[in-house]
């Protein structure tokens, strides 16, 4: 098991012979513990619309700049059966934290979704309350993601300011959905301004103690009608983490080294930062999942959390041939059915007090 010190001396690391290491015992880990299957979970941004103020995310409700969109059930069903076609195992259902995606309309999607198709359901809509996402989970609802962003408390709170009504911080949710029984996922972003490389050593070891089933880390991407995208920042000061693809691929492999059954994705926002080869070099140096995009281009533009994202004007089809295209040139097979985290698998095998209700998927 990886050290905290030991996290601490590779995430400063940058000797490229030595990190050659790092990258193989990454790899050898992710071969060992969750196997060659890369699985694709196709992604549907169902609303842009968010109650939230967060300083880092172009979707905060102050950004006048941003045009609204909601998507119907009946498109969202339109891309459930598009997932299924290019067969893939997962719909994840993204959105900003938006009121009018209720509990009714958000549980008869899921029921809608489950009964048409074999797919597993990830939800990822914020932080909402306990009785909807039990709601959720009994409507079908199979996976949770909901990123903690940063462990420094401090610092989460300056960037992403509470709800001064909500009852329970983003920690407290992921313990909430774990009770529920979901295949829990969660993450941060890395290089945020003001992150120590202390901060993220204890955001690797917070995996850990959390036991998640899905951990999610990318870079901070500025968006520049946010307060931290518009904010000058001074002379980067030593203890600052940088927000650079090898920041991010040295995250990604201290994770799989700490969680090794988790999934981890490589993310859209590595991407962004190498293009032509972010998401391959995250799938060799830890990750086993990538999320085609399935969002009709009309709205895909405009779910734009930070700009220039990868894959903005790629059709649904144009993004499922270059990522398959992408996965088979690395010698890795894409993975069939649900693709549960061997770390959710070994959980759900365990008995329960009281068995959930919805069926499990794995
Ligand atoms: N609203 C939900 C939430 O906050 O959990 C889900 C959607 S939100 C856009 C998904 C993730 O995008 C966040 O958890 C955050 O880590 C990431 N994100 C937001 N703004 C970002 C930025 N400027 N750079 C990189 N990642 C960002
Ligand atoms: Fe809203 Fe999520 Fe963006 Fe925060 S990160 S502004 S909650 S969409």
């Amino acid at each position: 098991m990886i050290e905290r010190h030991q996290v601490l001396t590779w995430l400063r690391e940058t000797d490229e012979q030595r990190l050659e290491t790092l990258w193989h015992w990454a790899d050898a880990a992710r071969r060992a513990h969750v196997g060659d299957a890369v699985h694709l979970r196709g992604l549907i941004e169902l609303s842009n619309h968010c109650v939230r103020h967060c300083g880092y995310c172009g979707l905060r409700a102050p950004n006048a700049q941003l045009p609204r969109y909601r998507m119907t059930t009946d498109e969202i069903l339109a891309c459930a059966r598009q997932a299924v076609a290019f067969g893939y195992g997962t719909v994840v259902l993204q959105s900003g934290e938006d009121p009018q995606l209720t509990t009714a309309w958000v549980t008869d999607l899921v029921r809608r979704i489950r009964a048409e198709t074999p797919l597993a359901i990830t939800l990822s809509l914020g932080e909402r309350e306990p009785d909807e996402l039990s709601a959720w989970r009994r409507a079908g609802a199979d996976r949770y993601l909901l990123r903690f962003e940063t462990s420094n408390r401090a610092l989460l709170n300056e960037i992403h300011p509470p709800q001064p009504q909500a009852g329970r911080d983003r920690i407290a949710l992921l313990r909430v959905l774990r009770d529920l029984d979901y295949e829990v996922g969660s993450g941060v972003m890395i290089g945020i301004p003001g992150q120590t490389y202390d901060d993220l050593a204890n955001d690797i070891e917070l995996f850990r103690t959390l036991d998640l089933d899905m951990i999610g880390v990318g870079p901070f991407l500025p968006h520049p009608e946010t307060p931290l995208g518009a904010a000058q920042l001074g002379p980067c000061p030593l203890d600052q983490v940088p927000n650079t693809e090898l920041m991010t691929y040295k995250v990604v492999a201290l994770t799989r080294l700490a969680c090794p059954r988790a999934n981890i994705p490589s993310t859209t926002a590595l991407a962004t930062l190498n293009r032509a080869s972010g998401r391959e070099l995250g799938l060799q140096r830890g990750a086993n999942i990538i999320m085609p995009n399935l969002t009709p281009t009309e709205y895909r533009c405009l779910y734009e959390i930070y700009p220039a994202k990868a894959c903005l004007y790629e059709t649904a089809e144009q993004c499922h041939g270059c990522l398959m295209r992408r996965i088979v040139a690395l010698g890795r097979a894409i993975g069939t059915g649900p693709g549960g985290s061997p770390n959710w698998q070994a959980r759900a095998q365990q008995p329960r007090a009281s068995a959930p209700q919805a069926g499990v998927r794995n």
